[in-house]
């Protein structure tokens, strides 16, 4: 059990900030309004996220650690249409089998909480606890088992960078919840939680950027709708991770999707410069596979070609339409 949770782990946690990922996406799957992320040292250390989201009660928090336990299927056929973030059951228990993870809970009825602590997998320590209805999940020492892997980490300062971008990209796919994100005690970016894309943008990037952004909306058919913010060209940037993709609520590494919008540059940019986009797709579910990849980054859309065409399209028509 131990031995498979560790293998698990190499696939889910990778870094820092594949740990933080799950736990927000735990997070906005237990239908959370706010939530807060501190890390220490770039998440080696510590990483604390909390949220005020159903909470577990007693019995489903030990659960909750236990490897294939998903209260989000319930059979296969769930699978084909999967709306939550989470669904394999595997990333509590990957992360708590190497490092040190606590997990508080408490439900909205529940007049107490629920603490564990899990050390290398095992548990050391459980009991009631006090705190406001939600949960939070500390993860300590990570890696300290698994000293190979530890051996890939970069700088704490270049790890904390990559946990801020995937916060700040789930902040963009949930712009109705408000997100915190803090390193090192020092607060690095805050959503206000308006379920304003554009609020989310300026958040990260500051209001004087976000006033260069044009809004796109084109709607395909009845199975295809595109949302979204895109610079104008002379906002631009030597990286093209500056493109973020959202696909059904889920950020996502789309390089169909990233290039549909780059294409839409073509010619308005200098070479080797990209757009600032945010993309936010909604497709109908059945045309979309996100049970590729462990850490469910990759999907695979059904219709590539006609979902490319129309981004760049959309693209395009938010450039033009403001005579650029
Ligand atoms: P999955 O998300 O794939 O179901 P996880 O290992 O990430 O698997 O979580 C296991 C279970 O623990 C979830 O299905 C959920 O029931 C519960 N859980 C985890 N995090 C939270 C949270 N922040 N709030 C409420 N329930 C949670
Ligand atoms: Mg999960």
């Amino acid at each position: 059990e131990t031995t498979a949770n560790q293998i698990a782990a190499g696939e889910v946690v990778e870094r820092p900030a594949s740990v933080v990922k799950e736990l927000v996406e735990n997070s906005l799957d237990a239908g959370a309004s706010t939530i807060s992320v501190e890390i220490e040292q770039g998440g080696l250390t510590r990483i604390v996220v909390r949220d005020n989201g159903c909470g577990m009660d007693e019995e489903d928090a030990q659960l909750a650690l236990l490897r294939h336990a998903t209260s989000k299927i319930r059979g296969p056929a769930d699978l084909s249409r999967i709306t939550t973030l989470g669904f394999r059951g595997e990333a509590l228990p990957s992360i708590a089998a190497v490092s040190k993870l606590t997990l508080k809970t408490r439900t909205a009825t529940a007049d107490r909480g629920t603490f564990m602590e899990v050390e290398g997998g095992k548990v050391i320590n459980s009991g009631p606890a006090a705190l406001a209805p939600g949960t939070i999940v500390t993860v300590e020492n990570l890696f300290y088992n698994t000293p190979a892997r530890k051996k890939y980490m970069k700088s704490p300062g270049t790890e904390g960078g990559v946990v801020g971008d995937y916060v700040f990209r789930l902040a963009l796919a949930r712009p109705e919840v408000a997100m915190r994100f803090t390193h090192n005690r020092r607060q690095v970016f805050a959503s206000p939680g308006t379920g304003k894309l554009l609020d989310v943008i300026a958040s990260f990037y500051g209001s004087e950027l976000a006033r260069e952004m044009l809004p796109v909306e084109e709607n395909s058919g009845d199975w295809l709708l595109i949302r979204g913010y895109t610079g104008r060209p002379t906002l631009h940037r030597s990286n093209r991770r500056q493109v973020t993709v959202l696909i059904n609520g889920r950020y996502v590494y789309s390089p169909l999707v990233t290039m549909a919008v780059c294409e839409a540059y073509h010619t308005l940019l200098p070479a080797g410069r990209y757009p600032v986009a945010v993309i936010s797709l909604s497709v109908a579910p059945e045309l979309l596979d996100v049970n590729v990849h462990p850490a469910k980054l990759e999907v695979r859309l059904a219709r590539e070609r006609e979902v490319s065409e129309a981004v760049t399209r959309a693209v395009r028509k938010a450039l033009v339409g403001n005579r650029l």
